[in-house]
């Protein structure tokens, strides 16, 4: 990112520039976004000062339903934090018992880089334990590191902005990091860039750095 001219100019990583661009929304995790903001020092604070937790998720898929009544759970003092039947949900095809499980923060944090083959079965294992039934061979495996999956506590920003910069951040870790986080925070981000479209447009001065908060 760089800033000429009142304009944004970006560059890629193969040398290619992009733009000029009179505002820019980054809508990337926090950490991420604190590596771009190399020209805003006080927004790189902000997004510097976020902490987010890893999870590692594994997805299973067995070509027959397991012998379990449970479709989901919470999971206390285990690797596992929550397990989810897909297959139970509405909508599914049912072709196979599929299920989607998501490590605690401490067990992703301490196996952060243990091989995505080790992560499936050590999951496994402990979805064995958590159901009390030996789990067949699944028919699909796979596991997924999420190294910023969400912030380790909850933020009052809503959205960030530099607004004499053109420069607006959004993301879930401006709230507290869940899906509908994300979609508020995407919103205030949109606002605020058109609230300031419309200040310029009648040239009236406010405050550069904002934050929308949660109404
Ligand atoms: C395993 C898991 C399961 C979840 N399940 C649920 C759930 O059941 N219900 C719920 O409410 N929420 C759930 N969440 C949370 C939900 O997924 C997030 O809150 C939401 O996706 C956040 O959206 P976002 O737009 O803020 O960021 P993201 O969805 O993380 O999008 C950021 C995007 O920016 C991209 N990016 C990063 N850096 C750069 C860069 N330098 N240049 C270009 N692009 C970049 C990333 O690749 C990514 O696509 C889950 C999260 C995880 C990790």
């Amino acid at each position: 990112m760089q800033r000429r001219r009142q304009q944004w100019l970006l560059h890629d990583q193969n040398g290619n520039e992009h733009g000029p661009f009179s505002h820019l929304v980054l809508a990337i995790p926090a950490p991420q976004a604190t590596a771009l903001l190399n020209t805003a020092a006080e927004l790189a604070a902000m997004t510097g000062s976020v902490d987010m937790q890893p999870s590692w998720a594994v997805a299973l898929a067995f070509e027959q339903p397991l012998q379990t009544s449970v479709e989901a759970c919470f999971v206390e003092d285990n690797a596992l934090a929550w397990v989810a039947r897909d297959s139970s949900k509405p909508g599914r095809d049912g072709q196979h018992d599929n299920w989607i499980l998501h490590a605690s923060d401490a067990w992703s944090a301490q196996n952060l880089e243990l091989p995505a083959a080790a992560v499936v079965e050590r999951l496994k294992n402990a979805l064995s334990g958590i159901l009390g039934c030996a789990l067949p061979e699944p028919a699909l495996a796979q596991a997924h590191r999420w190294l910023y999956a969400r912030p380790s506590r909850a933020q009052p920003w809503g959205a960030l902005a530099d607004a004499t910069e053109g420069l607006h951040l959004c993301g879930d870790w401006c709230l507290s990091g869940r899906v509908e986080d994300a979609w508020h925070s995407g919103q205030l981000a949109a606002q605020q860039l058109l609230d300031q479209a419309a200040l310029n447009a009648g040239r009236t001065e406010r405050s550069p750095i904002t934050h929308g908060g949660k109404s």
